[in-house]
């Protein structure tokens, strides 16, 4: 196992809901450091480009819509396996099938608005971190 970073982002249903707290609390006991955390307002070209590999699917424009119709929390999670370890707090895209204790399962309200986001391999969170986070506003 390596220490590894990964991209999460506490998605808008979760911002409006006054539950990024509850977020937090349940990747921090899962054993994911947040090692930068910022609030933003995301603009649909910000929101195109980061979800460019998406953008042959049928959900796409509702993703981003959703995604840029409120403030998300885009952080960097630290810990050993933190790209796998994270994807099994987050737990199932859709949250029918989300595990008992995942936070899909106990916040999420649609498979659209899931709460959270989570880079899906180390490649792939290396570019999202990139995406948001300059290397200064990392502090492990
Ligand atoms: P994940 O976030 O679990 O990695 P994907 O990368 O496949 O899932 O999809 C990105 C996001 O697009 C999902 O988190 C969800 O918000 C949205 N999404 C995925 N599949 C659908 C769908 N069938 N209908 C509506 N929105 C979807
Ligand atoms: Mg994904």
């Amino acid at each position: 196992m390596a220490l590894e970073r990964t991209l999460s982002i506490i998605k808008p249903d979760a911002t409006r809901r006054n539950i990024t707290g509850k977020v937090n609390a349940m990747l921090e006991e899962a054993g994911l450091r947040i090692v930068a955390q910022r609030r933003i307002w995301m603009r649909k070209h910000e929101a195109e480009a980061f979800y460019a590999v998406h953008k042959e699917r049928p959900f796409f424009n509702d993703l981003v819509q959703f995604m840029t119709s409120g403030p998300v929390v885009v952080q960097v999670l630290e810990a050993d396996d933190a790209v796998a370890l994270n994807r099994r707090v987050m737990g199932a895209t859709n949250p029918a099938d989300a595990d008992e204790g995942t936070i899909r399962h106990t916040f999420a309200e649609s498979i659209e608005a899931n709460s959270v986001h989570g880079s899906d391999s180390v490649e792939n969170a290396a570019i999202e971190i990139g995406y948001f986070f300059s290397g200064t506003e990392i502090v492990g």
